[in-house]
């Protein structure tokens, strides 16, 4: 166990990350000391770094992340979903618990449960014991019912490339009233978000469109190895072109289901236009507020659309995302070209700037040998 541990502490919007060793205390009871293996840069991350999602530190952030325990308390030695832990065992850490006691957790919308935000570990002060709270960190001490073990035969290095987007879809996907066999899904984004859309949605049977950028020449590859039909690439199509692309794609009545993944409040008003009468709008990917954008409301009501939001997700939908991950095989190697850069934790800051500036598809901090 190196002692101290490096991690990189937010202090306030604006301001560079700090890089402070922190001492490694032995775990409390019910807790668990984790090691980094890997660490994703989520697009939150990037939002509370910039000031778009408002958090005030000082923490460690850092929330879809996975390690090896190496450690563990007295007490209470069970995973979130109940599986008995051992040293050495690979697991994902939760950083969030639904409390499941509330309207939202009884009536399944657990993801959304009104006590989410009081249970959340990474924001907590590094200055307050056991100081490691946050993924940003080359350890972490986590309560032991946080943490989530991956199952024997999926690899880290496969499991942590959509470790927050892959479950993130799967819990929106829950809420889409329809099926996906032979339904026409169009998705808007080709980041992390998008690109898991479209590797499930293709493997539940849908005909998957994707809306999204060439910026890094990858993207568009990618979706393709996933299962895309189409890729429409924003840089070089308008929104009527793409308009009329969907259309003809669907015998000239729109898309089944689209799923918003990319962010920007502009995909919105062309998410609408893309439907046909019943259609479901999915949003996963508002996780910033950009603000107010005109929506053709008659739309709406005059082709009874359905519009759906989801946010978060829970230990549930992570295993189901593992249990896919597991039916795949051919596709790791794929899967583990989108992460295009790698990091150690003392270069987080760097890090978000690759993130930020649309350079990387998927970024990891990951242990130094
Ligand atoms: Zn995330
Ligand atoms: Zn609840």
């Amino acid at each position: 166990m190196k002692q101290p541990a490096d991690a990189a502490i937010f202090h306030r919007a604006g301001a560079a990350l700090e890089i402070r060793p922190l001492p490694v205390v032995l775990p409390p009871p019910a807790h668990a000391r984790v090691q980094l293996v890997s660490s994703g840069i989520c697009g939150t991350d990037v939002h509370i770094w910039e000031g778009s999602l408002a958090l005030t530190g000082p923490f460690i952030p850092g929330h879809e992340f996975l390690g090896r325990v190496e450690r563990m308390g007295d007490g209470d030695r069970l995973d979130c979903l109940g599986n008995a832990l051992n040293i050495g065992e690979l697991v994902a850490v939760n950083v969030v618990e639904p409390c499941g006691d509330c309207v939202l957790c009884r009536e399944g919308g657990d993801a959304s449960c009104l006590h989410l935000i009081e249970t959340l570990t990474y924001t907590r002060s590094p200055a307050e014991p056991p100081h490691l709270h946050g993924g940003f960190a080359e350890v972490t001490i986590s309560p032991t019912r946080f943490l989530h073990r991956l199952p024997s035969s999926l690899p880290a290095d496969v499991a942590s490339v959509f470790l927050c987007a892959g479950p993130t879809i799967v819990r929106a996907i829950r809420y889409h009233p329809g099926t996906l066999e032979g339904a026409s899904v169009v998705v808007q984004g080709s980041g992390p978000v998008g690109l898991f859309a479209v590797l499930w949605a293709a493997h539940h049977g849908a005909r998957v469109t994707m809306i999204g950028s060439s910026s890094h020449p990858l993207r568009p590859e990618l979706a393709v190895l996933f299962g895309a039909a189409d890729f429409l690439d924003i840089r070089s199509t308008d929104v009527p072109a793409r308009q009329r692309t969907i259309m003809e794609s669907t015998n000239g009545i729109g898309a089944d289901l689209v799923i918003e993944c990319s962010g920007s409040e502009h995909a919105c008003p062309e998410g609408i236009g893309l439907l046909r009468p019943r259609g479901v709008y999915l949003l996963a990917g508002q996780y910033s507020d950009r603000g107010a954008v005109p929506i053709p409301v008659h739309a709406i009501t005059f082709s009874a659309l359905q519009i759906l939001g989801s946010a978060q997700f829970t230990a549930v939908d992570r295993q189901a995302y593992f249990d896919f991950l597991l039916t795949i095989p051919e596709l790791w190697p794929a899967i583990r070209q989108t992460v295009t850069h790698r990091f150690p934790v003392r270069q987080a800051e760097e890090a978000l700037r690759t993130v930020h500036a649309g350079d990387a598809i998927k970024a990891l901090l990951e242990a130094q040998a």
